[in-house]
């Protein structure tokens, strides 16, 4: 790139990183033919240059220079004629869409004199001045800085000077008036007018357009977003169409498919007699796209054919806006539109049906973030009565809180922990932090196009806009329904996205569709059609195997439904909560007697809970993990025994074996229990343990045997750093497979190791050597490569370190790449080196992480295991993973 301005209609394959998503797809859409109105694009190098030196590069004011010379060439117009004037508007557009979060500057070239000439052209004095004052605010707003609601009480004034309902009531001479006293305004607030010079204008509007990527609401997007912030935004600078010219003019925005549930169909608003900005704003209610067909046959049709094209370009939904200006449809911008997960996998399967895309591509579009969502309950509308007030299904999901009427007090109110949903007449840009805040949104004003749906769907955010009649009066705090009130800020209330209805109270949810499907109920829609189909090539293209972590026949079962391939943890300890805890104990710090009894009756305990297990499995792999906790988990509390001990005493009644329990757990009483005895540590210094549960599995495989069940058992070490403790464990294994083989013939098992400290991770080789697979306990792994503990962690430091951005993410949500994913991605590597074809798992919280899943499957580990409600979403990652 030698300029720093391209313009549209400049050949080769566009730029984006240089021209950004709008300039980039303005070009494609000249290559493809499509009538754009021309102009061009100023790189976002060049606005990078501007923020790291602070003035623009050189050669960029020439470059501007001499294509505005082209345009008003092209369009026979020049900016400030007297006779015939250009008009342009100032467009942002970074590399990754941000809609509506930076600024647009419309009708710029217009001044006092210019406003004549163009109601001279036009022979429509009221339209010139229509786009006069639309510049005078916008210019206001974006550029000097003029607070949005002055400019509102302003036209609401003017509006009800000339006893009008709008301001379409308001003739020439009131817009003539609004433009002065908006410009009066400008000197008020900002201390200057709108320059009369259009090239000053020019400029001060393309320097706004860069300054506002730093702008509040940019940097909260970018920052939810992952989007970097150095990158800086691609200024357009076009010749303005115009929708605002009267009956056969309009704007409006389209959608190909429809983005909240992929139906096929029409899907958009049109406004008419407007400029772009009123249908995004949502400050007057647009009509339905199939009006536009009623209203204007042929451009409607045009509109269709074009919308094809465009679909068949980008080979998936396509989000469009569109003028027309007396009765000529021109293209302004294009994307591929965000959607709802349940639009992405019905788009991706029906694009696939279309023969447009391939399934691996399809499952390139869709992600395991998706599915789970898909997978969330949704409000019972049976058991929740009438809703309170209904609109449109703008955004999916369901969620409950307290009603909210401004940002300020979402966060405040979010802050504290509090579930909020925000209502508002309409949402703009400023409204992101309470949306981000929010649970759900609820708007009255808007269409499904409008910024609030266009966000939440975004988001993931539950959203129900346009209830027609709903006012909130921010004095009174109050929301009424065609005069009716509803409910106040807050009261509690459920918000169904899904349907678009609002109820007052905390309602229950149901399962999803998806869920029940997976649950294996016989369920027939259209989205659990296209989930399966892609979850189906997922599992046909996945390298990597899916297994659950599980303790519950119950469990086991909905894993086996969900799609698992086994069970790839066990979590014994977590068969001794509660109640049982003291089964354990007993065999810990007992009596000689208590012991020997504790021992007999856990085996007993755990024989029929492995039974359960290994039934439920059918015959897949389980992999009994043995105990490991910290020692003190299954001991007394310390404090309370020892004030149960000191009560004795005073009362004169010491109890000695009370005081015999409370030496033994002062005995065993450890600073760090984390990295203390727990693990293979215990089962070396207490071996029965390990022959109680080894032999309490391998009588439950062969009961199962006697009953003619299939299984396939595996028994897994906990926290060893060393093939020694691993040989001294699998001795006490052995000896108690000779001793239930003496009495009930041979049972076969593998006797593999878990990988979570780092010391095992670099010695991984040996360890191969001794185990039949390894398996990475990558949260242990995680807390101890960073030398962090997790649960507090997660309550002091973590949240600071997201906030300031020190971390991205938690590395115990998502896997460490940099650290931890390379101890694994090294330990896979030695372990099959020493020993090819050793099964490599994983079995940590990540295996369920859609953001970790990838990048473990491109390590070569061979299964995942995790909570079974993530096993759909891990297959469906480990299927992306491959393609
Ligand atoms: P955003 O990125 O926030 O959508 P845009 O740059 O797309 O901002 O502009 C805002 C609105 O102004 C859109 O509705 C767009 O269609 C309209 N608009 C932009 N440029 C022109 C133009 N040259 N002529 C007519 N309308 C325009
Ligand atoms: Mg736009
Ligand atoms: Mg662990």
């Amino acid at each position: 790139m030698t300029s720093f301005v391209h313009s549209f209609s400049a050949p080769g394959t566009p730029d984006r990183d240089q021209l950004g998503g709008k300039g980039a797809e303005l070009a494609r859409m000249v290559q493809l033919g499509l009538p754009v109105p021309p102009g061009f694009t100023i790189t976002t190098a060049a606005c990078r240059h501007v923020f790291e030196h602070g003035t623009r590069p050189a050669g960029l004011t020439g470059d501007i220079e001499h294509h505005l010379a082209l345009l008003e060439e092209e369009t026979g117009r020049r900016l400030g004629d007297g006779e015939q004037p250009l008009l342009v508007s100032v467009r942002s557009g970074a590399a990754s869409s941000m809609p509506g979060m930076m600024d647009t500057v419309l009708d710029i070239g217009l001044n006092d004199e210019t406003v004549a000439a163009l109601a001279r052209v036009t022979g429509d004095d009221r339209f010139a001045w229509d786009c006069y004052r639309r510049l005078v605010q916008m210019f206001g707003e974006t550029v000097l800085g003029v607070p949005a609601e002055r400019f509102g009480e302003l036209v609401a004034a003017v509006v009800a000077e000339h006893g009008a309902e709008d301001l379409a009531g308001v003739g020439a001479d009131g817009l003539r008036d609004l433009v002065e006293r908006g410009d009066a305004l400008c000197r008020e607030v900002a201390g200057r007018s709108l320059p009369q010079d259009p090239r000053e204008q020019l400029d001060l509007a393309i320097d706004a357009v860069f300054a506002s990527w730093h702008g509040e609401r940019a940097r909260l997007y970018r920052s939810r977003f992952g989007i970097p912030d150095h990158l800086g935004t691609a200024v357009n600078v076009q010749a303005m169409v115009f929708g605002n010219r009267g009956a056969a003019s309009g704007s409006g925005v389209a959608f190909t498919r429809d983005p909240a549930t992929g139906d096929l169909g029409d899907y958009g608003e049109y406004l008419p007699d407007a400029q772009g900005e009123d249908v995004v704003s949502g400050t007057r209610t647009a009509v339905p796209m199939a009006r536009l067909r009623e209203l204007d046959r042929p451009t409607y049709h045009q509109l269709r054919a074009i919308m094809g094209t465009l679909e068949r370009h980008y080979r998936d939904l396509c989000d469009i806006e569109f003028t027309v200006e007396d009765g000529r449809l021109w293209i302004l911008q294009t994307r591929v539109g965000k959607r709802s997960p349940a639009a992405a996998f019905r788009i991706a399967a029906d694009l696939v049906e279309e023969g447009m895309i391939t399934e691996d591509e399809a499952l390139v579009r869709v992600s395991g973030e998706q599915l789970t969502q898909l997978m969330f309950p949704q409000l019972d509308a049976g058991s929740a009565g009438p809703p309170a007030a209904a609109g449109l299904a703008a955004s999916p999901g369901a969620a409950a809180g307290r009603v909210v009427l401004d940002n300020a007090t979402a966060v405040a109110m979010a802050a504290r922990g509090e579930d909020v949903v925000l209502v508002r007449p309409e949402t703009r840009a400023d409204d992101l932090p309470g949306m981000v805040a929010a649970r759900a949104v609820v708007t009255a004003r808007g269409g499904r196009t409008s910024h609030a749906a266009v966000v939440a769907r975004g988001m993931g955010l539950p959203a129900v806009c346009g209830i027609e009649g709903l006012e909130i009066d921010l004095t009174t705090r109050q929301v009424t329904l065609a005069g009716r009130p509803v409910f106040a800020e807050g009261d509690v209330v459920s918000v169904d996205g899904g349907t678009g209805r609002v109820y007052c109270g905390h309602h229950r949810t149901v399962p999803a569709e998806v869920t029940r499907w997976l649950e294996g109920e016989n369920v027939e829609s259209p989205l659990v059609s296209a989930v399966a189909r892609l979850l189906a090539h997922a599992d046909r293209t996945r390298r990597v195997g899916v297994r659950a972590n599980a303790e519950t026949g119950h469990d086991v079962e909905r894993a086996v439904r969900f799609g698992a391939e086994g069970v790839g943890l066990v979590r014994t300890e977590h068969m001794f909560l509660g109640d049982r805890r003291t089964y354990v104990e007993r065999v810990l710090i007992g009596s000689d007697a208590e012991r020997e009894d504790a021992l007999r009756e856990l085996h007993a305990l755990q024989r029929e809970s492995f039974a359960v297990l290994l039934a439920a499995a059918g015959g897949r792999p389980v992999t009994i993990r043995l105990l490991d906790a910290p020692f003190h988990e299954f001991l007394p509390d310390l404090t309370e025994l020892a004030v149960c001990a000191a009560t004795a005493q005073v009362r004169g009644n010491p109890n000695q074996a009370l005081e015999d329990r409370l030496a033994a757990v002062r005995r065993h009483h450890e600073e760090n229990p984390m990295t203390g005895l727990r693990g293979v540590r215990l089962s070396i210094l207490r071996p029965e343990l390990v022959v109680a549960q080894a032999s309490a599995a391998f009588e439950a495989a062969a009961d199962l045997r006697d009953r003619g069940c299939p299984c396939d058992l595996e028994l897994m070490v906990p926290l060893v750093s060393s093939a020694q403790e691993l040989a001294v464990v699998a001795r006490s294994v052995a000896q108690a497979a000779d001793d239930v083989a003496a009495r009930r013939g041979r049972v076969p098992y593998r006797l593999g190791t878990m990988v979570e400290t780092p010391r095992a991770a670099v010695t991984a080789g040996p360890l191969a050597q001794r185990a039949d697979f390894l398996s990475f306990g990558t949260n242990d792994l995680t807390q101890l490569t960073w030398g962090l503990s997790r649960d507090d962690a997660e309550r002091s430091f973590l949240p600071r370190y997201l906030d300031d951005g020190v971390l991205r993410s938690s590395p115990f949500t998502t896997i460490d790449e940099e650290g931890v994913g390379r101890l694994v991605g090294l330990a896979v590597d030695e372990a099959r080196a020493s020993r090819p074809g050793i099964p490599v798992g994983v079995c940590g919280e990540h295996a369920g992480d859609p953001a970790s899943i990838g990048f473990l499957a491109g390590l070569g580990v061979s299964y995942l295991s995790c909570s079974p409600f993530r096993v759909p979403v891990a297959r469906l990652e480990a299927g992306r993973a491959a393609v």
